[in-house]
């Protein structure tokens, strides 16, 4: 089978289109036929070697497709199911060995495409806006990067709560984006100031939540524009990582929250991870969340999928279909 593989972690260059033998399942695992890989940020950091993985490795962490082999043990699923996954490296390739635990069914009226398109960044948007701060009708929250991958699913969940949503952009064509999605206001961050922007949205008060998943260029700005005893949520770092950071900040600035949340902790359980699956396909089978797919690439297109991915030029999801 062909697969994109990472020996010495790098560039885009280090991932290498490899073929190699199609994987068979130990006693808990099936193997899956994949008909579309989810590009992710998180993909990016583990090419760079920011986040460790055994070398060589192939990448990818979400996918759907169809059951093709399953292990001994496995009760959970049967071969020819339809399901997805995330979280499990391994799915740039045509055929995937993952812990049978770890499949989710995908239902009818979801797209395996849909599928591998929304079991990472939108399960990650429903913690973020359902566990991680509850998000509720009436309150404001500032989300960063509104038109990227979970930038535009969290616009759409915080949105149809009854939140007020501020966003901000890069680009016109990205404010666009953000708007359809349900956005109030929308902030051209490389051009304005979002620190005295929102403040003059909100009359000074501030927001209750910032989603940030930018890091580096927006972190410390962003504590400036929370309402006393509102949470900074850090969950992603894609201008890079936010340096070290003494907590008597958070006290300075009104006794704020900070937490760095991963999907991980938010899946623990087989229980928890299908409950937010449904929850999200459901949203998706019933129009209410609707998945921008920007661009699929063949498999053999990984690297100029992280090229565009990396430059700021995407918006939505992109998959890879092997
Ligand atoms: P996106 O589609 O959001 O792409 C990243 C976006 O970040 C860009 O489109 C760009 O939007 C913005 N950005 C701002 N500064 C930079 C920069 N210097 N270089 C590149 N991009 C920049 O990606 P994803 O939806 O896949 O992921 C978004 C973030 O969320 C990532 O940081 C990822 O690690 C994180 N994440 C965290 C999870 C968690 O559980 N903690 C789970 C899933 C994702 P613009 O041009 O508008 O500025």
């Amino acid at each position: 089978m062909k697969a994109i593989q990472v020996k010495q972690v790098g560039g885009p260059e280090a991932m290498e289109l490899v073929e190699l033998p199609v994987p068979q399942p130990k006693p808990n695992e099936a193997v899956v036929k994949l008909a579309a890989s989810g590009v992710n940020f998180i993909d990016v950091y583990n090419r760079e070697g920011r986040y460790k993985a055994p070398l060589p490795f192939v990448l990818g962490q979400e996918g759907a497709g169809t059951v093709s082999a399953v292990g001994a043990e496995v009760k959970s699923v049967k071969v020819g199911d339809r399901v997805a996954w995330t979280s499990q490296l391994g799915a740039y390739a045509e055929y995937a060995a993952v812990p049978a635990d770890r499949l989710v069914p995908i239902p009818q009226g979801v797209t395996e495409e849909q599928a591998a398109g929304a079991m990472l960044q939108g399960m990650t948007a429903h913690y973020l806006s359902n566990d991680t701060h509850p998000l509720k009708k009436g309150e404001t929250t500032l989300i960063h990067a509104a038109a990227g991958g979970v930038g535009l699913l969290l616009v759409q969940m915080a949105h149809n709560i009854g939140a007020r949503v501020i966003a901000t952009v890069s680009t016109d064509e990205k404010a666009k984006l953000a708007r359809e999605a349900g956005a109030d206001e929308v902030i051209l961050y490389t051009q304005a100031d979002f620190e005295a922007e929102t403040k003059r949205l909100t009359g000074g008060k501030g927001v209750d939540v910032v989603y940030d998943s930018v890091g580096k260029t927006t972190f410390e700005k962003g504590l400036n524009i929370l309402r006393p005893r509102g949470i900074m949520v850090l969950f992603g770092g894609s201008s890079g990582a936010v340096p070290p950071f003494d907590p008597i900040v958070l006290t300075q600035k009104g006794s704020l929250f900070l937490t760095r949340p991963s999907l991980g902790n938010y899946i623990t359980t087989r229980e928890e991870l299908v409950a937010r699956s449904a929850a999200v396909f459901g949203m998706i089978a019933a129009g209410k969340l609707k998945l921008r797919i920007e661009h699929t690439y063949p498999l053999a297109e990984a690297q100029q999928a992280h090229r565009d991915l990396e430059g700021r030029k995407t918006t939505g999801k992109l998959l890879l279909i092997p």
